[in-house]
């Protein structure tokens, strides 16, 4: 007997990573990971938004997945860039050994760390669920391998109280030969966690089957009823995140960042004025007639016209804007921007649509803010409810839920 070292990273992060790295290679479209416990995995799949549209987790422990289901929930700056691609994230309550007509047709299952905890009887029925009846492309099972126990310091017995069992290469490998055989799957074997030196042939503390399907991708389509509607198990948390598939998000994020650009450039022209009104050479003073005659208005689409004053206003042209990267990767060309804010009622353009009008005094900003605190306190003062308050209902509520 030895000591081994801790691993690092933690054996459970190399587990999570091992999946993760699947998914960055084969891009999974819709994944699900049963024994998903406190959502850990799931809140790393949710990053990888360019493949994964759908992720859902099952577990037959309904209160480990309420406790933790709003770590799953899209955060601030999910809503201030929203992905390209949707997502959903769905938590479901059930058995792995139960027949669930929604889960067929998914690209990846992942079980980590779950079957040492069924009793064998229901491996069967487990293998028979997962291969047999929702036959997804591609299975990633892993599970300690008994052979590496001698090494973990002070270690009797299972590793954990709730094991019914842990297997050793041999039957590990037996039994995912098995099922491949009945269900037409081929299966590799590699793990995560190593020893060292002449403990190297015990293999990794973590053994892992990593199982592709060998016939052809089904066709689902004639169970897509059944699949709007899960009957056997039971939800508990969906959330669908913002996506700029969804029209009404793609075009508040096209404004937003228009807005953004535009006021920067408006900050930029103001500065650059108060220093030297008319001889700054980067800006440009004149009326809107002279403006169309110097290009800044209705120009070459592609050149950049520098921004101007006209009256109270500040002009800046759409190619200004056009020539930010975030702008220019959500719209694919200064016509299609154009068009897409001609249509826009909060957006002041010039006639020809090509030049946004700010004004050039912040008074407006500084009254707009005033207004709204002003609003603010007005709706307190009606209803007795400060945000605070709010908040403390909600966490109220959340609790009831949890309950
Ligand atoms: N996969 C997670 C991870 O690696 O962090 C957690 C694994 S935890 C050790 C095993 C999980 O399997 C538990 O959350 C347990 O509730 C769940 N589980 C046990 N039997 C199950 C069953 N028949 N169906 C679904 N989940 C089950």
């Amino acid at each position: 007997m030895t000591n081994v070292t801790p691993f690092s990273p933690p054996l459970y992060m190399q587990r999570y990573q091992f999946v993760v790295d699947y998914v960055q290679t084969y891009r999974p479209r819709k994944v699900i990971d049963f024994g998903c416990a406190d959502c850990r995995l799931l809140k790393k799949l949710k990053f990888h938004r360019d493949c994964i549209e759908l992720l859902v987790g099952v577990d037959i422990n309904a209160a480990a997945l309420l406790k933790k289901r709003r770590t799953l929930a899209p955060l601030m700056s999910d809503y201030l860039q929203p992905g390209e691609g949707p997502l959903t994230i769905e938590l479901y309550q059930g058995s792995v050994t139960e027949r669930e007509p929604y889960t067929r047709g998914f690209d990846l299952v992942t079980c980590v760390e779950l079957i040492e905890h069924l009793e064998l009887v229901d491996v069967e029925s487990f293998s028979e669920v997962l291969f047999g009846y929702m036959a997804p492309a591609a299975v990633i099972i892993s599970t300690p391998n008994a052979e590496f126990n001698p090494l973990l310091p002070g270690l009797r017995g299972f590793r954990n109280y709730d094991h019914k069992f842990e297997w050793t290469r041999a039957e590990f490998q037996a039994w995912a030969q098995r099922v491949c055989d009945e269900y037409g799957y081929s299966v590799q074997f590699t793990g995560v966690g190593e020893a060292h030196g002449c403990w190297r042939d015990v293999g990794f503390c973590t053994q892992i089957g990593v199982f592709q399907r060998n016939y052809d991708e089904l066709n689902w389509s004639t169970s897509n009823a059944d699949r709007l509607e899960p009957s056997v198990y039971r939800l508990l948390y969906r959330v669908v995140y913002p996506s700029l598939c969804d029209n009404n998000i793609y075009h508040k994020t096209l404004l937003n960042e228009v807005v953004y650009e535009a006021q920067h450039l408006r900050q930029e022209w103001l500065r650059s004025k108060n220093t030297d009104p008319y001889n700054n050479p980067h800006v440009h003073y004149y009326p809107l007639a002279d403006a169309v005659q110097h290009g800044a208005v209705g120009g070459a689409a592609e050149q950049q016209q520098p921004v101007y004053q006209q009256g109270g206003d500040i002009c800046v042209p759409l190619s200004c804007v056009w020539s930010s990267p975030r702008v220019k990767a959500l719209c694919g060309s200064l016509q299609c921007l154009r068009e897409k804010l001609q249509d826009d009622l909060v957006m002041r353009l010039s006639v020809d649509g090509m030049v946004l009008i700010l004004p050039a005094a912040d008074e407006d900003e500084e009254l707009e803010e005033k207004k709204e605190e002003e609003e603010e306190e007005e709706e307190e003062v009606k209803t007795g409810v400060a945000d605070s308050a709010k908040e403390d209902w909600d966490e109220e509520l959340a609790s009831y839920g949890n309950a």
